[in-house]
């Protein structure tokens, strides 16, 4: 390992002491380190300094950019997923943050049939009810979940939420919380580079983080 960039150091830190004051073991949060669009010189140094969990929003973007350095990484993919890539994704990704409807639940259903894969599941929740934003409804989301589990026999590990970025995030991850717990769900991937410590403060056991991590992206 070599040292880490300060940026990334920096993330890591800020997620320790939000745990920390949120009373929560930082080991409790995993950083989701987010390296669509961004250049290789950009991602090696933190992939060097020890960062193995990264995320993606395109499942070809993200083959052209892993594909043979996937061996100990564990790869989300955190953007919407077109059930006609169920396959690829699938057979790619190790966490898959985005199913938010049933035709999509099938596809992913047949596929971990089909190959014998396993990829960990969240659903994404829109809690702020915007329309151009994937995820179900907050008002849907028991009845699909308990869809996936009993129509599809999936069983998901937890929520996934993007907050509107005009809005204060901390009733929406409140919200998301509430829904996972009344529906048994342990995890919760919320909070991105603006807001991660309140993400944390509310829960949030993992955090999607990018350009506070490798720069703005172009
Ligand atoms: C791009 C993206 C992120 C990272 O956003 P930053 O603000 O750069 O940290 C997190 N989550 C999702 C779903 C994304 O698409």
């Amino acid at each position: 390992m070599t040292t880490p960039p300060p940026a990334y150091a920096d993330v890591v830190a800020r997620i320790g002491r939000a745990a920390q004051a949120a009373r929560r073991d930082p080991a409790s949060v995993t950083l989701v380190a987010v390296s669509k669009t961004q250049p290789w010189e950009a991602i090696e140094p933190v992939l060097s300094a020890g960062q193995r969990v990264f995320g993606e929003n395109r499942v070809q973007e993200a083959m052209a950019r892993w594909e043979g350095r996937t061996a100990d990484l564990t790869l989300h993919l955190i953007g919407p997923l077109q059930s006609n890539k169920a396959k690829e994704a699938v057979a790619f990704f190790d966490v898959i943050e985005t199913l938010d409807r049933e035709k999509l639940a099938r596809a992913l259903a047949d596929e971990l049939q089909k190959q014998g894969r396993a990829p960990r599941l969240y659903v994404q929740v829109n809690t702020g009810e915007e329309p151009q934003k994937a995820g179900v409804l907050p008002a849907d989301a028991d009845a699909f979940i308990a869809a996936c589990r009993t129509t599809y026999g999936l069983e998901p590990e937890g929520l996934m939420c993007i907050p509107p970025a005009e809005e204060p995030p901390g009733p929406h991850f409140a919200l998301l919380g509430k829904i996972a717990a009344r529906n048994g769900l342990a995890k919760l991937s919320m909070g991105m580079s603006g807001d991660f410590e309140t993400a944390i403060r509310f829960g949030a056991t993992s955090v999607r983080v990018g350009s506070a991590l490798f720069g703005a992206r172009s």
